[in-house]
């Protein structure tokens, strides 16, 4: 399935608002007045009335406005009678549903969904900075002033849906928001106490051990921070991540959030400058890191830097199966808990399928035509759409037992 997350696809009906705004998409007429100001409502079928009351209207599906009722919210009624900011929503968006949280700018007439409710893989993106520059960031870091990204997510959490499993923080690298980020830790706990939240960082930013310290203070009772090692050698670790004396701070940060309570994932993204060492690096987790809370093996994501470098950094997974097996097994073997992901089961050994999990992100994943066949398909995590770039000469379709 691939989504549009964002586009232009707002065409003004009405009187338009004059900045952005946020609010949550609404598929009920009926909802209490008292809490419509901050509710868009979504029409898919034809109406000659309006609720009034409501932030916005999207018109999607077959829904269009005969005219009648209004929203007379702010005198904003235009000629004719419709409300103000009611607009067409383009079908790239019409997946939008009850309980989603979009960002809609007039202006542009663009609309973005920051959060759906129904899906499994939101995340917040609270700044574009980082400290890192990894030479296959699928991100890459900016550099301007980003601070309304976490003014904004102070108005989306609590329009959130406390049944939220899973939510997801990322960059750039967030722990750069300092206290920032644990005043979000502290609004999420606050707003959604049953949704896991995972940290995407670096790690740098907690060798300092008053902010580990501050993160795990917030206690909040299901939170994990995921942070990249790629080499069991400083140098090359700092190599990847383009940042001299970063592997030092990063292990000194890892230790510091285990001291605070917090949970810690492994990452490491295999590439042809990480694989080679990757069953050394196996070994010095077991050795220095074997507290640690889950380790994840990720194939690349052909984006970003990563696509900018494809020459450099691409290696068919085919071609790292002994290191890969070895790394695991061992990683397994000493009791860590180890997952591969974003590889497909038919390039991996079989004895590593116990240890792969869907784990690309809705939006963004997809199958090849060869898939259709394949009696694995439903145990498989598919690709990237970014993947068509390049593909391992592995993927074929294969018979599960
Ligand atoms: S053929 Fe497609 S569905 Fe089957 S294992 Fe390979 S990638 Fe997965």
């Amino acid at each position: 399935m691939l989504l549009e997350l964002s586009g232009r696809h707002l065409q003004s009906l009405s009187v338009p608002s004059e900045g952005p705004f946020i609010g949550r998409i609404c598929e009920d007429p009926h909802a209490p007045e008292a809490a419509r100001d901050r509710e868009i409502l979504l029409l898919r079928e034809a109406s000659d009335t309006l609720p009034e009351g409501f932030r916005a209207y999207l018109l999607g599906g077959a829904g269009s406005y005969e005219g009648g009722g209004s929203n007379r919210r702010g005198g904003g009624a235009s000629a004719g009678g419709a409300p103000r900011d009611m607009y067409r929503l383009g079908a790239a968006m019409r997946y939008l549903a009850h309980g989603d949280v979009v960002r809609i700018d007039p202006r542009r007439g663009a609309i973005a969904a920051l959060y759906r409710r129904s899906s499994p893989s939101n995340s917040l993106l609270v700044t574009e900075r980082c400290d890192n520059y990894c030479v296959m960031c699928s991100q890459p870091p900016k550099t301007h002033d980003d601070a309304w990204l976490l003014d904004e997510l102070r108005a989306v959490v609590p329009l959130m849906a406390p049944e939220t499993k899973e939510l997801g923080i990322t960059g750039g690298e967030p722990a750069l928001l300092g206290d920032g980020l644990i005043e979000l830790v502290r609004l999420l706990e606050q707003h959604l106490p049953r949704t896991a939240v995972h940290i995407l960082s670096n790690g740098r930013r907690f060798s300092d051990l008053a902010f580990a310290r501050s993160l795990g203070r917030v206690g909040h009772p299901d939170l994990m921070v995921g942070i990249p090692i790629y080499s069991d050698l400083p140098e090359e670790h700092d190599y990847v991540v383009q940042a001299r004396g970063a592997f030092s701070q990063t292990l000194r940060g890892i230790l510091n959030l285990k001291r605070c309570r917090v949970s810690v994932e492994i990452r490491f993204v295999v590439h042809a400058e990480t694989y080679r060492r990757l069953p050394e690096l196996a070994h010095f987790l077991t050795r220095n890191l074997l507290f640690a809370d889950h380790v994840a093996i990720m194939g690349l994501e052909l984006t970003g830097f990563a696509r900018a470098n494809l020459d450099t950094l691409w290696v068919d997974p085919l071609d790292y199966r002994e290191q890969l097996g070895e790394a695991v097994h061992h990683l397994h073997r000493a009791g860590m808990n180890v997952s591969i992901y974003n590889l497909p089961l038919c390039v991996l050994d079989t004895s590593l399928h116990g240890f792969a999990r869907k784990s690309i992100s809705d939006w963004k994943h997809t199958y090849f035509d060869v898939c259709d066949t394949c009696s694995a398909k439903t145990a498989c995590g598919g690709f990237f759409a970014s993947s068509s770039l390049r593909r391992s000469r592995g993927i074929r379709p294969i018979s599960l037992p």
